[in-house]
């Protein structure tokens, strides 16, 4: 057999130049003309089809090997990055590894334009690398063995790719489990995976629709190309930011779709990988819905408004989540469909902070303006996220902006509430928002770190009171007080006879004067907020101003600061959450201050995203 698959494979290099579209190794139809099959007769057209398909097969063993060793260093990086961190430079391994895994981790931490580190853009390199390789290795480049070689092995990589685009979309993964690299930050991977999937689905149809054969096998790979084109295009990041429910939509329905057509253009290759996949993600779903169902039974979120275009909501359960997990909250009577990710800001209880954008969220804020304390019908989805033990480090920097704090004080506020329990000595807390009067989304948890002696608070105020417009346009808090007042539903308060404490989950204090009735509460928020931000009064309000600076925080001094004069066996934790450029210099910082002889740093940047 193999000898006559070799004389053939000669046969069609000598008969290569003279090959009709699609070559030997392509789809025609006209089997019968020995022409059309480098000179091959039908039967040895069809053992060299046969040949091809071997190659092809055994290639795409290769090629999932090697995915499997990229995902092996992946998770080695990232289960021995933990490790190291918590080595340091103890014992012999600490000694003798140490020094060229910081050196490396120095430049991979660093950010990269458009991507999220160096190590992030090495990675996909090598991954893009693969994918080239294997899409032109052995099939002669098109020109001597015929595009159709070319178009089958497309075919195979496409569908490997989709075997990992489908593993990467789930938030349950495996991969994720393991790294402790969750979900979210994970989704950028599925991203490039899935590009690849449509490049090479893309080729696959251009060159196999030259060796055109109008049969369902045809129309099924077509209409799977279909699907996958539209998924592409509805997922460009301009799309998925102004109208991401409509992405959603469209992205699962496509990928179905996608999943399902393929079934049908080749049952018997494709089958296996495709069951497996989409059954992978619907396991996935099953277990994602029946722990919703599990957490939301009478599950209650009670929502009240804060400045700045912010909500507070507070969930009727309790819960010993790892602090600073997300979760996926979907409020019915506002949205039915939608669920959205946000960060538990407590420590140890549901609680979330909420800004206000467009959709599900403006809704939200909209509500708890009007209803300041109403409880909603809720169900929860989490807990996700995989954050470091910053218990066991000796010294934690952390580094937040606006709503980025949910993460930040739910992971101070647990060390401050365990501190006997902790390794922790100092924490050195950076918190950055735009106006003074968003302090209110955390103030008990502000008045914690305020009396931890381990707590060096700092609050960065980047707006001075002259600059005080709301940029969002539908904004009650976007103008004059006596807008304000027309704005807002003023009811008679003994009417509604609301009053916070006496709904559920008022406990949790969010308001110190919890005495106001609420429209009266609502409207002196968010008028404060527009017309005496600097002087609120209450808690906060009475806070040390020495705790607040105008403008933004020196990163890159603040880590050496925070690090200097550490010992080489300290833990150092560095962790961020906020906007893109906050993170972009926490890893800046971080990495310059990573040295091969001193403590051992580590850094965590949670992003209110999908990376
Ligand atoms: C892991 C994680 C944790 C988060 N934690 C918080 C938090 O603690 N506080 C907070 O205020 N925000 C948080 N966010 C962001 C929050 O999920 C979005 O702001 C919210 O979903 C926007 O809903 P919307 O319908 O009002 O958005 P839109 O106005 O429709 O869109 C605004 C932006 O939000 C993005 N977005 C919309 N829906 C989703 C969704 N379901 N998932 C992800 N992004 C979406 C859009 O792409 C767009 O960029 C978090 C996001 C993630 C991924």
């Amino acid at each position: 057999m193999a000898s006559t698959i070799q004389a053939l494979w000669s046969r069609a290099e000598a008969a290569g130049s003279r090959n009709s579209a699609g070559g030997p190794g392509g789809n025609s139809t006209n089997t019968s003309s020995s022409s059309h099959g480098g000179g091959m007769t039908p039967a040895q057209l069809t053992a060299f089809r046969h040949w091809m398909s071997l190659v092809n097969a055994d290639l795409m063993r290769w090629y999932g090997l090697s995915l499997c060793v990229l995902i092996f260093f992946f998770i080695l990086f990232h289960v021995s990055r933990t490790f190291m961190h918590l080595q340091g430079r103890r014992g012999m391994m600490g000694k003798m590894v140490a020094a060229p895994f910081r050196a490396f981790r120095k430049i991979a931490l660093r950010k990269m334009p458009k991507f999220t580190s160096n190590g992030h853009f090495a990675l996909i390199a090598t991954y893009t690398g693969l994918n080239v390789f294997f899409a032109v290795y052995r099939t002669g480049f098109g020109g001597i063995y015929g595009t159709g070689f070319i178009a089958k092995r497309c075919a195979w990589l496409a569908l490997c790719n989709l075997a990992l685009v489908f593993l990467l979309a789930m938030k349950n993964n495996p991969i994720a489990f393991i790294t402790g690299y969750s979900h979210e930050r994970l989704n950028v991977l599925h991203r490039w995976a899935g590009r690849f999937v449509w490049v090479q689905a893309s080729i696959h149809v251009c060159l196999a629709t030259r060796l055109r054969q109008e049969d369902h096998t045809y129309r099924a790979g077509l209409t799977a190309w279909l699907f996958f084109s539209i998924l592409f295009f509805c997922s460009f990041a301009f799309i998925r930011r102004r109208a991401y429910e409509y992405f959603f939509i469209v992205h699962i329905v496509c990928a179905l779709g996608a999943a399902a057509a393929l079934g049908f253009h080749e049952p018997k290759t494709y089958g296996m990988v495709l069951y497996l996949a989409s059954g992978m993600w619907i396991f996935d779903r099953l277990v994602r819905f029946f722990r919703g169902v599990h957490y939301s039974k009478g599950t209650k979120a009670t929502i009240y408004p804060l400045p700045g275009d912010a909500v507070k909501v507070v969930l009727n359960k309790s819960a010993t989540f790892q602090p600073a997990s997300h979760g996926f909250i979907n409020i019915p009577s506002l949205k039915l469909f939608q669920s959205h990710p946000f960060t538990i800001s407590s420590a140890n209880s549901l609680e979330f902070i909420v800004r206000a954008q467009r959709g599900f969220t403006r809704k939200l804020y909209d509500r708890a303006v009007q209803n300041p304390g109403q409880s909603l019908q809720c169900y929860f989805d989490g807990p996700y996220g995989n954050v470091p033990d910053y218990r066991r480090m000796n010294r934690v920097i952390l580094f937040a902006g606006g709503s980025g704090g949910s993460f930040s004080f739910a992971i101070a506020t647990d060390i401050v509430r365990n501190l006997k329990r902790c390794c922790v000595e100092s924490i050195e807390f950076v918190w950055v928002i735009r106006e003074k009067s968003h302090s209110k989304w955390f103030e008990k948890e502000l008045e914690e770190l305020r009396n931890c002696p381990v707590v060096n608070l700092r609050i960065f105020v980047t707006r001075e009171p002259s600059d005080l417009v709301n940029t969002h346009p539908e904004s009650p808090t976007n103008g004059t007080a006596e807008d304000l007042h027309r704005s807002l539903p003023i009811h008679d308060s003994t009417e509604s006879g609301l009053t916070i404490d006496e709904k559920p989950g008022s406990s949790s204090g969010v308001h110190s004067n919890d005495i106001l009735s609420v429209p009266e509460k609502a409207l002196e928020l968010t008028i404060d907020t527009r017309i005496k931000p600097l002087s609120r009064s209450g808690s906060v309000g009475s806070m040390s101003p020495c705790y607040f600076e105008s403008g933004r925080p020196d990163m890159d001094a603040i880590v050496k600061e925070a690090t200097r004069n550490a010992n080489q066996h300290d833990l150092i934790a560095v962790g961020a959450c906020g906007p893109t450029e906050l993170m972009r210099r926490a890893r800046n910082a971080t990495a310059a201050a990573i040295t091969t002889s001193g403590a051992s740093i580590s850094l965590h940047c949670e992003q209110f995203g999908w990376g």
